[in-house]
């Protein structure tokens, strides 16, 4: 009987083993993210089980990529693809479609409130395809708490398509919750050197809701939502008298967007250039915003500096 009972025993360690033992490349569970925030959540949660892909790159802009032949036979190797949804990327389930992916879809913004996108109230005509059926504004990745749903929604999408790593999505679920957490609070104590009153922002496309909703931090912009289509220059007018009214010293360029717009709108209003936010995208390796918790401190760093000269 006790040698039956450690056979068993070791049977289940082996097994045990065997189910924990980082995959090799081959085993790897392969993965599309649509633009490089998520491929960076998805690597997080799949840690040494996945290889993720992201089919807009950092530095590149989602909101008007255009998937390429590649993309289409790249995606048809994997076997979760994990989009944005609200309308951000509309051109990421044609693409599925046309390619005939058969795979598992996650829509990682699953269960977050959406917020009304302001593009009518700023400049108007911003909006990409997808925005102008919704309306909704699709970065919620801004606040660190919509980023915590995201990420229990991949850990839910991976352990569906691979049930034998469901406890190690977990555990990485639940230690990079703790880091948003982290992150949040930080947020909180950073800002907390700022009135409320002076907390006040310019940058290029309206990509920052989520986070003034959270962080009572104002965000004027000169494009909608979407970065697709140039503000009117009555709109860019209007703004530049805002500037000049509510006495904002800094404007900011967004590292995917074209910066001669703000720098434009900085000199009509007599305001500095701030250093550069990233919205949609994180920065290339070995740049600052390269993972999704760097980009937020960055980002937060450069508001609050500019926010103290207003
Ligand atoms: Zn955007």
């Amino acid at each position: 009987m006790p040698f039956t009972l450690r056979r068993r025993t070791l049977a289940i360690l082996t097994l045990a083993a065997v189910m924990s033992a980082p995959a090799s490349a081959a085993d790897k569970l392969p993965v599309t993210a649509s633009f490089s925030i998520l491929g960076d959540l998805v690597a997080v949660v799949g840690g040494d089980r996945v290889t993720v892909r992201s089919l807009v790159g950092p530095d590149e802009d989602a909101h008007v990529f255009e998937p390429r032949p590649a993309d289409a036979r790249n995606l048809l190797q994997s076997r979760l693809l994990v989009i944005n949804g609200m309308g951000f990327e509309p051109w990421a389930s044609k693409l599925a479609r046309s390619a005939g992916f058969k795979g598992e879809t996650v829509v990682a913004s699953t269960g977050v409130k959406p917020r009304a996108g302001a593009a009518d109230t700023t400049a108007g005509h911003g909006h990409g395809h997808g925005h102008a059926h919704d309306h909704a504004d699709p970065h919620a990745w801004q606040n660190p708490n919509h980023v915590a749903q995201y990420v229990r929604n991949i850990a839910a999408g991976l352990s569906k398509v691979d049930p034998a790593g469901a406890s190690t999505y977990a555990a990485n679920r639940d230690a990079y919750l703790g880091e948003l957490q982290a992150l949040d609070a930080w947020i909180r104590t950073q800002l907390a050197a700022i009135p409320v009153a002076k907390r006040k922002v310019i940058t290029s496309h309206d990509a920052f809701g989520y986070f003034s909703a959270e962080y009572q931090v104002r965000f004027l912009a000169a494009q909608g939502v979407s970065t697709e289509g140039a503000p009117s220059a009555k709109a860019v007018g209007e703004l530049v008298r805002q500037i000049k009214r509510e006495k904002i010293r800094t404007v900011f360029v967004e590292s995917m967007s074209d910066p001669r717009l703000v720098a434009q709108l900085g000199k009509d209003a007599g305001a500095s250039v701030g250093g550069s936010l990233y919205s949609d995208a994180l920065s290339p390796p070995g740049k600052p915003g390269s993972t999704y918790l760097q980009l937020m401190r960055h980002n937060v760093t450069q508001l609050v500096q500019g926010m103290q000269q207003n």
